[in-house]
């Protein structure tokens, strides 16, 4: 049993928005215009709103310029791209989203290509992937970001350890998995990418010095599947119904209570991963307004 320590997500995400903010405070100090993020929402998906609500409210806290562009579910793929071209071409957006999911009849890889590569803030243009798994200069995607900067900020050594990633979506697992093998500083881990065909997999997760689990299935990892000392990345968020005066909690795909006492630093399910995602889109914006990218 271990004296574990929690990676706190929240903690980080502050401290990273503390930092954008004072960056965005030197900038209008010096004269110049504040960085601009855009997103754009399609329809009335709840957990969407939500999400852009967030954006909205923690861009204006580190001092960004944000606009909301809220459109009727019945747009058209056409108008979508219509609108997608007119954000490419206004020199006054840094950087922006197309909130997904998109309505069935809008073909959601189709708006993704149309993106200009260099507002691309959620790094899912192909460009950007592609430059991520070449080890160039990329926007990386909100949640892959987020986890190699709470990996980073809580002084993990990655160098030479076994990262176990469980799930391989394009969003989460596969980006994770590149980014942490790559020859770079704070990566150079050995990585095995599991999924649901993965034979073993309880074995090759007591291999893990670095476990990362992002499988969309509750407390799915359980403590026999866990190395002493292990550092646990839990990127799963579910909503479970209970009997409470709220009527539910969440939980994530690591059955935290009984594996937290096997692990030396476990993220928390909320307060983990999910706390950095806004953060890590406001960290690309910095970096579209700046240019770092693409010139
Ligand atoms: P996807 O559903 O896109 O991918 C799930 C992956 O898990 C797939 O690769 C699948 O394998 C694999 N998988 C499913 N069941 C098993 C199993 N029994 N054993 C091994 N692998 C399995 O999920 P996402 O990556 O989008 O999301 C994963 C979780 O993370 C969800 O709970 C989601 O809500 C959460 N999430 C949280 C975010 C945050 O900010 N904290 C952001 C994004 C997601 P296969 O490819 O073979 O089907």
């Amino acid at each position: 049993m271990n004296n574990y320590e929690l990676i706190d997500g929240k903690a980080i995400a502050k401290e990273i928005k503390r930092e954008i903010a004072m960056q965005v405070a030197e900038l209008i100090d010096s004269g110049k215009r504040s960085p601009h993020l855009v997103a754009v929402i399609v329809g009335e998906d709840g957990a969407s709103l939500s999400y852009v609500a967030g954006k909205e409210k923690q861009s204006r806290e580190v001092g960004f310029i944000s606009s909301v562009y809220r459109l009727p579910e019945e747009t058209t793929e056409k108008e979508l791209l219509e609108m997608v071209s007119f954000l490419n071409n206004d020199i006054e957006v840094d950087g922006y989203i197309v909130q997904l999911p998109l309505p069935k009849h809008i073909n959601e890889q189709k708006i993704l290509n149309a993106i200009a590569p260099h507002k691309d803030i959620d790094g899912f243009h192909p460009m950007n992937i592609g430059r991520m798994t070449l080890g160039l200069p990329s926007y990386i995607p909100a949640t892959p970001l987020g986890i190699k900067l709470l990996l980073e900020r809580s002084g993990i050594e990655t160098q030479g350890k076994h990262c176990v990633v469980v799930g391989r979506s394009n969003i989460v697992g596969t980006p994770i998995a590149i980014l942490l093998s790559r020859n770079a500083k704070n990566a150079n881990c050995t990585v095995t990418l599991c999924h649901s065909k993965t034979e073993n997999l309880k074995d090759i997760c007591l291999t893990a010095d670095i476990l990362i689990v992002a499988i969309g299935r509750p407390a799915f990892i359980t403590a026999d599947m866990i190395k002493e000392g292990a550092v646990v990345v839990d990127v799963g968020i579910h909503r479970i119904e209970d009997g409470s005066e709220k009527g539910y909690h969440i939980v994530g795909d690591v059955d935290f209570e009984n594996v937290k006492h096997k692990c030396s630093k476990i993220t928390p399910v909320p307060g983990g991963v999910g706390a950095m995602t806004i953060a890590s889109l406001l960290h690309n914006t910095l970096m579209a307004y700046r240019k770092e990218i693409y010139e």
